[in-house]
């Protein structure tokens, strides 16, 4: 059989220059997905090297801002035509069900329009040099090639929060999806290329990180890195990519609040609660992790929690009855169920789920809906993210306690406020450290809002004009109108 041709260089399809190949199988039964590429250290090179060539001495770099964002509009619109066949792929990588894939479809659409009608929008800017023989402008220029790295908890979309301003904004780009999730990422690129992206601006590499995806923050020929997924690698990222002083965007991981004032809407809470902590079965980055409930509220509260997680439906992608799926894969199900002992070890009351999935569920990689109750700050399932179906329960007093509380920890990533006391909710929000805070509300989230974390949730922004901006130099372009001699050193004669 010869060897599948899956990485996107140069504007051709190649196989990896050693034949390399790695399967791809559905975490919810293990079926074989696909088998694509793996490229080498010399593969992601040479991708480096298209995309220099096309930042350099192409014209998307030089296309009038309009025009690239015309593109990304037909990109957006290509992305809808072809809605069921992305969501499948995206669904079949990762297990998550359909319906949930397809709405990741829609917004990833979405992302491509705002950043399509983002593009031609900003001119630059005139300063007021203060000397009318001056004229004097900031003009907003790509950065060059621009190193792409993305998780699998959401491949596509996160991938798409990366591609569409660098593209907007005139670089080039090698993409490196999580080897685990590729398929999008692989449908992308043929998308683009229909679109007319000239050969060399888009680049897709595929496999592990250590192999693919760190040249990207070592390369002298890569401008800009920017990276999603867990916090010890963006740490190594971030620390291989100083030795050339390349811009650094990281989005991390997030260890995220969600606090419960005993005057919220009970059952908008409790509700919300749910989703925050079980959506994707806990593997989002913003998932809301960390109950932080009035105690007065606290037994009414997790009781009821209780018994909805209990009754959460488990399933595959194209089960219609599943209401969460699979976890990633076998390595990812050991470590969230270390951490669940971690924390049982260290007092924390297992309220429900603590297992595997059993029985049909054996085949796939589930694990029950978990609660932890009666947490203490210092704990590991308090200080670690878990990237599972996990909430940990902690109670406070006052509102100083619930603030404090939410804030304890090195992450600031999301979290949420629940209150019917219009004051209280904006008090506790300008007071939470974290890039995102949702009033009675969880998970939502713009194309046209900054998305971000405070400490150790990373550095940047996606989204937004500032989503855009991390893609752009300014430049600042000083005219004299009107030169002369300074006579800062006098002419001397000798
Ligand atoms: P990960 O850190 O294991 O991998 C992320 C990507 O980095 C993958 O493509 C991987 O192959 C690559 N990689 C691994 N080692 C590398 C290296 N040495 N050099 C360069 N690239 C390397 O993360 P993951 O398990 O894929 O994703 C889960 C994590 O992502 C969670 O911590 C989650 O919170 C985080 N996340 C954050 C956000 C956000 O917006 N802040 C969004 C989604 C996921």
């Amino acid at each position: 059989m010869s060897s599948p041709a899956t990485l996107f260089i140069d504007g051709a399809w190649v196989p990896a220059s050693d034949g390399g190949t790695r399967d791809i199988r559905c975490p919810a039964d293990g079926t074989l997905v696909g088998t694509v590429s793996e490229a080498t250290t010399e593969d992601v090179q040479l991708a480096i090297a298209a995309a220099r060539r096309a930042f350099d001495a192409g014209r998307w770099p030089g296309l009038a801002a309009a025009e690239r964002g015309d593109a990304l509009l037909k990109v957006a619109s290509a992305l809808e035509a072809r809605k069921d066949e992305f969501a499948r792929a995206e669904s079949l990588d990762t297990g998550k069900r359909l319906v949930e894939s397809e709405i990741d479809m829609d917004d990833i659409a979405n992302c491509f329009r705002y950043f399509g009608k983002l593009a031609g929008q900003d001119a630059g800017r005139l300063v007021d040099a203060g000397n009318s023989n001056v004229v004097s402008r900031i003009a907003y220029e790509p950065v060059g090639v621009c190193g792409l790295i993305a998780p699998w908890n959401y491949p596509l979309l996160q991938a798409a929060w990366k591609v569409a301003p660098a593209l907007a904004a005139g670089n080039t780009f090698v993409l490196k999806p999580s080897e685990l999730t590729p398929h999008t990422a692989i449908l992308l690129m043929d998308v683009l290329a229909q679109v007319g992206v000239p050969d060399g601006v888009a680049n897709l590499v595929l496999g592990a990180g250590p192999v693919a995806g760190a040249p990207l923050s070592e390369h002298p020929d890569v401008d800009l890195v920017s990276f999603t997924g867990g916090l010890a690698t963006g740490t190594r990222v971030a620390a291989a990519a100083a030795a050339t002083v390349k811009k650094v965007a990281l989005e991390l991981g997030g260890k995220n609040p969600n606090v419960v004032f005993a005057d919220a809407d009970f059952d908008a809470a409790l509700d919300n609660a749910l989703n925050a902590a079980f959506v994707h079965s806990g593997q989002v980055c913003s998932a809301g992790s960390r109950l932080i409930v009035e105690e007065s509220i606290h037994d009414a509260f997790v009781d009821a929690l209780v018994r909805r997680a209990q009754s959460i439906r488990l399933g595959g992608p194209f089960d219609p009855e599943a209401e969460a799926g699979p976890l990633i894969s076998a390595g990812h199900r050991d470590k969230v169920s270390a951490y669940v002992q971690r924390g049982l070890d260290e007092g924390a009351v297992l309220r429900c789920g603590g297992a595997w999935g059993d029985g049909e569920l054996a085949e796939g990689y589930y694990y029950l809906p978990t609660v932890l109750d009666e947490v203490k700050s210092g704990m590991s399932v308090v200080i670690e993210e878990g990237f599972g179906p996990i909430v940990t329960v902690e109670t406070f007093r006052t509102e100083d306690d619930a603030v404090f509380i939410a804030n304890d920890t090195a992450y600031g990533l999301a979290g949420a406020v629940w209150t019917q006391d219009a004051g209280k909710a904006q008090r506790v929000a300008a007071k939470l450290r974290h890039g995102t805070v949702w009033i009675n509300d969880y998970h939502p989230y713009l194309p046209q809002a900054e998305w971000g974390g405070f400490g150790r949730s990373g550095v940047g922004r996606e989204l937004g004009p500032s989503g855009l901006a991390e893609y752009q130099e300014a430049k600042h372009i000083y005219q004299n109108l009107q030169p002369a001699v300074t006579g800062w050193f006098p002419t001397h004669e000798r």
